[in-house]
């Protein structure tokens, strides 16, 4: 009997998937090039021993931080819904921890995102919808659009009655740089549907964002 043939199948790089999907995006070496240059800038020498890594590795990091441009969150949404069973009260996701960079100066903005929504006929499974916060948040942003982006993608995929989204953070541009105000956060919101129309409704989920940890978060 013949041995079945075995094709070698050449592992798929990073740079090849984001070619594909980003015609003209700089290569690595080009980033990394980069870098250097930011390194000059600052007034230090890219080729002294510590520093002669730091380009690839802040490379790798920008591969982390803004891996949300490659993920279509819509689809993630789309993957688990499923039929609620005549569940039709509030869903809450209170506490996120959210990660994302200012798009006016790169540097992080670090807080919590709370999502809720009204199901209609379908819901999804919790985790994605801390999913959808983690892409939009690794892509450059200003907080208001990101609040924004996460109740449309989530209102768009799952038609709930309602969606509400409240994000609250810390701006790394105001706190470290420029006026440096540390401790200052800001809240953004977003309501739309039975949140908006409704004050009881949005009151009801403003209550539970705000009351106290159960103590449930340690288990
Ligand atoms: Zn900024």
């Amino acid at each position: 009997m013949k041995d079945p043939v075995v094709t070698e199948q050449k592992p798929v790089t990073y740079e090849e998937v984001a070619s594909r999907r980003q015609p003209g995006k700089p290569s690595r070496a080009e980033a990394e090039e980069a870098v250097r240059t930011l390194i000059r800038w600052t007034g230090d020498d890219p080729t002294r021993e510590g520093l002669i890594d730091t380009p690839s590795r802040v490379v790798r990091s920008y591969e982390e931080f803004y891996e949300g441009y490659d993920i279509d969150p819509e689809e993630v949404l789309r993957r688990t819904f499923e039929e609620t069973d005549g569940y039709d009260e509030m869903v809450v996701l209170r506490d996120i921890r959210l990660e994302s960079h200012c798009e006016h100066h790169m540097v992080p903005i670090i807080g919590k995102a709370h999502v809720a929504y009204l199901p209609g006929n379908r819901v999804v499974g919790i985790s994605k919808l801390a999913r959808v916060v983690e892409i939009y948040s690794r892509r450059l942003q200003i907080q208001e659009k990101l609040t924004a982006q996460i109740a449309n993608a989530i209102q768009e995929v799952l038609h709930p009655r309602g969606v509400a989204v409240v994000i609250e953070a810390a701006h790394q541009c105001m706190t470290t740089r420029g006026v440096r105000k540390p401790g200052v956060t800001m809240v953004t919101s977003r309501m739309l549907g039975a949140f908006r129309d409704n004050p009881a409704t949005r009151r009801e989920f403003m209550a539970l964002i705000s009351s106290p940890a159960s103590g449930l978060s340690n288990v």
